[in-house]
């Protein structure tokens, strides 16, 4: 017969550490615990798969399984020497969820179970304590009356604290036993009241009640929030352990606490924690009473403090981890009720990991799966401080775009923000961003927007340049003219004002008024270096390169240990004031001659920043793509030239100024560069332009653009090789849907190299050009494509756009819904649909290789800083990842864990 229940205590169990699927972490462990010979109060664990079952059969245990519960409870009676519901002497309980993954404080607890009217007065007497007894039997009622019953604890409390307003107490262990009859009476009328029955007094029909409470829990909405979060599956269930009670508040030589064997904040192998004296568990969670640090309890309870001392050290040795563990004293005994490996800070993660290898607890392969890749980001990025944060009032929680915390000044244009930091530090807050906000995204220390997703505008810049960022934050409601947004919390509405202070936490999502405090870690942290060096041994050559357009975030990304540039998108050097109205005055000529006259201005430029990425990614590949988004993007607004059309005949010479810098002429041109302007927006006007004239339809439309990006890449690579510097350049082709679209750009590149090469005198530098994917067709077609380039990047921002039919831009909008119905597993912008654009890329893989054996591939998506989608891209064979450079130590991390996944060998990179 199938085993449901599982009991432990008197030295034996029924289950061991291994059994978490079964037991949960909590069950699993007091087994072990209790096989080892440790102080654990006897009881039992109902399985897991009880929950579920519990579910499928209509909210009911099924009768096998309560009669081996019965059978369960019978051997723990008889280990204990009483009974439940005994009225002289009765055996108490306490309830517990616990499943496979820790979820501290998600899921339901009750304790004192087994009290009714007549119990409590036989541990009453049995204790000698009428007191404790009669706060026992409230407790219970408190805890089972919201857990089970469901009734709200703030009508409990209020019936509570009246009672100590009307005696005059503040603290509650003076209210007396005469007092807490009093309340146990008003709690039974609230039951009544609330359920319209009485509160249950079999103790009996309480355990089975409790425990379908615990199972129920599974499914609170903070436990759905937290699996959510943490990716733990649904379907696993919770276990329930039911365990005998033992009193931590039953005088001044009982207590109870919690504690971890290392500082979960920072790491530091100190032993850490807190207890209180003549107290309950919830006692120390639910901050009534301050608790005292457990070094105190050395002075208190010496004896205690010595073997709980001795027992953490010991099960840390044995489980290998830092333990988080809770116990209780009783009259002087000490009793262990829980371990778990504990939930640490990623600093905390890392310097763990570290110490653990170096005492020789752990191996370094096991130290480097230690840490979970996002947490890096607490490494690399400010945090809030904590207390500083918990005066401020939380607006809403955002989608979490790029990390770290920003703390600023709200400002509601581009303009706005620059102005702004002038002054102090600012805090760009946008419906969304489009390309025109660059220069208000750098000018601010951080961005929010009220629209879009993972791969809007916003998000991919703001992590290309390491700023915080929240995007999607739909509950702000923003006036811009007015400066001002407005976002109701409960049943206020909160305005900010341009100038008012925000803080936003781009790890979380979490937007807040007021100024939090921050503290800036180090990354220069001896744990990191040495943690991250073990991870880089572990990923071999699977190579992590970096997104970035400019020399510096070039540098920042070698600082962070890319190896090489993946992505540098050359539009996003277009946008900077000084070249805007060159590629404004390039977009509006009118034929070939003037086209290539505005661009002749922009080839110094470009040569520039190329020679700038080329020397800081010194000896290694640089991707240059050439121009990617649609021309319209570069020209001002239609709405706006259409407003500044009307209002130029009466506009001041103030005005007219600013229109001028603004359209990128002098003020006598206006008369004339607005109406032009205004007719090639509409010329260029596309119903849908990121399926538009974009990519590298753009280079085959305007031969003449290709041809200037190309020599601007060859000329800036002869400078730099010039200096006697190694480098490689990559020249990429955005957007092909085949092989033709590549074979004409590339005759083009391969023209201007030869040309400028062979002036040069240096025809033998080595150069490749390959193209994006990131359209179907392309995919699919990726033998053919393969003939032609000589690397493949995925841009998987646009492939997973144009697979899945579906807007990167206003996806948002109905996402959370899809996310809640299942539909979505997960954002498909943030982490790859593996599904099914992961297998076009696993097909356009193994068509390409088919032609090329040795074709370099690698992703520039942003998918590329994604732990999963990083181990999915190793597993399908790529060769490399290239993210925003704050992401980098985050992608060589999730590289490294899915090499040891896969058994990869183990040798050095630096060999
Ligand atoms: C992509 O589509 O994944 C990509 C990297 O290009 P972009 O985001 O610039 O369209
Ligand atoms: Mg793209």
């Amino acid at each position: 017969m199938k085993k449901y229940v599982y009991s432990f205590g008197g030295g034996t169990a029924d289950g061991d550490k291994s059994m978490k699927d079964l037991l949960g972490g909590k069950g699993a462990n007091l087994a072990e615990m209790c096989k080892n010979g440790l102080p654990v109060p006897g009881g039992f664990t109902v399985a897991t798969e009880v929950c579920n079952i519990y579910f499928q059969n209509g909210n009911k245990v099924p009768k096998e399984i309560q009669d081996e519960q019965g059978q369960a409870l019978a051997k723990l009676e008889k280990l204990m020497g009483k009974k439940l519901g005994d009225a002289k002497d009765p055996l108490l309980l306490s309830v517990r969820s616990g499943a496979k993954f820790s979820m501290p404080g998600m899921m339901n607890t009750i304790l004192n179970l087994g009290l009714n009217d007549e119990t409590t007065e036989g541990l009453a007497v049995r204790s000698n304590n009428e007191r404790f007894a009669y706060d026992c039997y409230r407790r219970f009622i408190q805890m089972f009356g919201e857990v089970a019953l469901g009734i709200e604890m703030e009508h409990f409390d209020h019936i509570f604290d009246e009672k100590k307003k009307k005696r005059k107490i503040k603290v509650d262990s003076d209210l007396s036993a005469a007092d807490l009859k009093a309340i146990i009476e008003d709690y039974k009328k609230l039951v009544k009241k609330e359920t319209k029955k009485d509160f249950p007094q079999d103790a009996h029909v309480q355990l089975d009640m409790s425990r379908d409470a615990v199972f129920r829990s599974w499914n609170n909405d903070k436990a759905v929030y937290y699996r959510r979060m943490e990716k733990i599956p649904d379907e696993i269930g919770t276990a329930c352990t039911v365990q005998a009670m033992v009193f931590g508040n039953m005088g001044d030589d009982c207590g109870t606490g919690v504690g971890f064997t290392r500082d979960p904040g920072s790491g530091e192998n100190v032993f850490y924690g807190e207890f209180l004296i003549n107290a309950q568990g919830e006692d120390v969670v639910a901050g009534i009473r301050t608790p005292q640090a457990i070094a105190d309890l050395k002075k208190v309870m010496p004896g205690v403090y010595k073997e709980l001392r001795e027992i953490t050290t010991n099960l840390e040795k044995a489980y290998k981890d830092m333990q988080d563990f809770e116990f209780t004293f009783e009259s002087g005994k000490l009793y262990m009720l829980q371990t778990r490996n504990g939930k640490r800070t990623g600093p905390a993660a890392v310097r763990i990991a570290v110490e653990m290898v170096k005492e020789g607890l752990i191996e370094k392969d096991e130290a480097v799966m230690r840490v979970a890749p996002s947490q890096l980001d607490q490494l690399l990025h400010p945090v809030f401080d904590n207390a500083s944060l918990k005066t401020l009032t939380k607006i809403t929680r955002g989608i979490a775009a790029s990390p770290g915390a920003a703390v600023g000044m709200a400002a509601f244009s581009a303009q706005g923000a620059v102005a702004m930091a002038a002054k102090g530090p600012a805090i760009l807050v946008r419906k969304e961003t489009t390309p025109d906000d660059i220069a208000g995204m750098d000018a601010a220390k951080g961005i929010l927007t009220a629209v879009g997703g993972k791969s809007s505008h916003a998000a991919v810049v703001a992590r290309g340049m390491g700023r915080p960022c929240i995007v999607g934050a739909s509950i702000i409601s923003i006036d811009e003219k007015a400066k001002r947004f407005t976002a109701k919390v409960g049943d206020k509405t909160i305005t900010v004002k341009e100038g008012d202070f925000i803080s936003i936490d781009g790890t979380t999502g979490d937007v807040y008024v007021g100024q939090s405090k921050t503290v800036e870690p180090s990354t220069k942290s001896g744990f990191l270096a040495e943690f991250m060096k073990w991870a880089d041994e572990f990923r071999g050559d699977f190579g992590v390169r970096a997104n970035a357009d400019i020399p510096k975030d070039a540098k920042a990304a070698r600082n962070f240990g890319a190896e090489g540039i993946g992505l540098c998108r050359t539009e996003h050097m277009f946008f900077a004031e000084d070249r805007l109205p060159f590629m404004q005055a390039m977009i509006l000529a009118t034929d070939e001659k003037s086209r290539r006259a505005a661009l002749a201005k922009l080839l110094p430029m470009q040569r520039k920043d190329f020679a700038g990425l080329f020397e800081a990614m010194e000896g290694f590949p640089v991707v240059i793509r050439t121009l990617d988004p649609p021309l319209h993007e570069f020209l001002p607004k239609r709405e706006e030239l259409m407003v500044a059309e009307v209002k130029l005949p009466h506009a001041t010479a103030k005005e007219k100024k600013e229109m001028a810098a603004k359209f990128g002429c002098t003020v006598g041109e206006l008369k004339k560069t607005i109406p032009s302007l205004l007719h090639r927006v509409e010329e260029l006007h596309e119903m849908n332009p990121m399926l538009g004239h974009r990519g590298c339809r753009l280079g085959i439309t305007y031969p003449e653009i290709t041809e200037m990006q190309a020599r601007a890449i060859f000329e800036a690579a002869v400078i730099v090789a010039k200096k006697g510097k190694k480098i490689i350049p990559e020249v990429m082709i955005p957007l092909v849907g085949g092989y033709k679209e590549l074979e004409h750009q590339k005759a083009i590149v391969e023209s201007v190299a030869k040309e400028v090469l062979g002036k040069a005198g240096l025809t033998k530098l080595k150069y490749y050009i390959g193209t994006m994917i990131e359209i179907p067709r392309a995919a699919l077609t990726a033998d053919s494509v393969a003939e032609h380039a000589e690397f493949f990047s995925f841009g998987t921002n646009d492939l997973t756009q144009t697979t899945m039919g579906l807007s990167r831009d206003d996806y948002t909008k109905f996402n959370a819904h899809y996310e809640n119905l299942k539909i979505f597993k997960t954002d498909p912008f943030g982490s790859l649909d593996q599904e099914g654009v992961g297998k076009l890329i696993e097909l356009a893989i193994q068509l390409g290789r088919k032609t090329r054996p040795d074709l370099e591939i690698g992703i520039c998506g942003e998918h590329g800083g994604d732990p999963d989608s990083v181990a999915f891209c190793y597993r399908a064979g790529m060769n490399y990842v290239s993210c925003s450079p704050y992401r980098v130590p985050i992608a060589r991390l999730a590289a490294a864990q899915a090499a040891l996944a896969k058994g990869a060998k183990t040798e050095s990179r630096t060999a």
